[in-house]
């Protein structure tokens, strides 16, 4: 996996003051794995390196193995489930939006999903990047606002306080500035 792009300059662009933060598509989290409260049985998937939570009687946990296809898994353990079975996720953001992505693809409804991102507290965390002009996608270990060279076509981007929860990527807004 290649390495983390990391930003050309920090807080390139400071948000627009017009729009709300609770209106943006920046992702919110419940919190806790507290979040996983309630009657129904619960898929837990584990997201590798990120530890077992503690589990509860009917609970079903899955392990996702690093660099693993979240959608092999899901195929084969949605197969088990039933109607009001709940999925709990825990690892890093970027591995939890993808396994969220990839159980929406698959018809589980947002509702019946309940994230917990475990490097929430990292600010300048990994986070999986689309590129607004050439579609490619990226890691980058940077903010909202800073200001990355993207890989594919070689524009700066800015990295838009706008998550795409179907791509499981946040939005690099492209610039006519080149990076290289
Ligand atoms: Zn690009």
């Amino acid at each position: 996996m290649p390495e983390p792009v990391r930003p050309l300059r920090r807080g390139a662009v400071t948000p627009p003051v017009h729009v709300p933060p609770e209106q943006t598509t920046v992702p919110r989290y419940p919190g806790a794995v507290a979040g996983a409260a309630g009657r129904a049985p619960h898929l837990v998937v584990v997201a590798a390196p990120a530890p077992v939570p503690p589990l509860r009687a009917g609970d079903r946990c899955a392990r996702l193995a690093a660099g693993a296809d979240p959608g092999a898994l899901l195929d084969r353990e949605l197969a088990r489930l039933v109607t009001g079975w709940r999925i709990l996720v825990v690892g890093t953001e970027a591995r939890a939006q993808e396994v969220r992505a990839a159980a929406l693809a698959r018809g589980a409804r947002d509702d019946e999903l309940v994230l917990t991102p475990t490097d929430l507290a990292d600010t300048a965390r990994d986070r999986i990047v689309s590129c607004g002009h050439c579609h490619h996608r990226f890691t980058a270990r940077a903010d909202p606002g800073d200001a990355l060279g993207c890989p594919g076509c070689g524009l700066v981007v800015h990295l838009a306080a706008h998550f795409s929860r179907r791509l499981a990527a946040w939005l690099g807004a492209p610039t006519p500035e080149r990076a290289r």
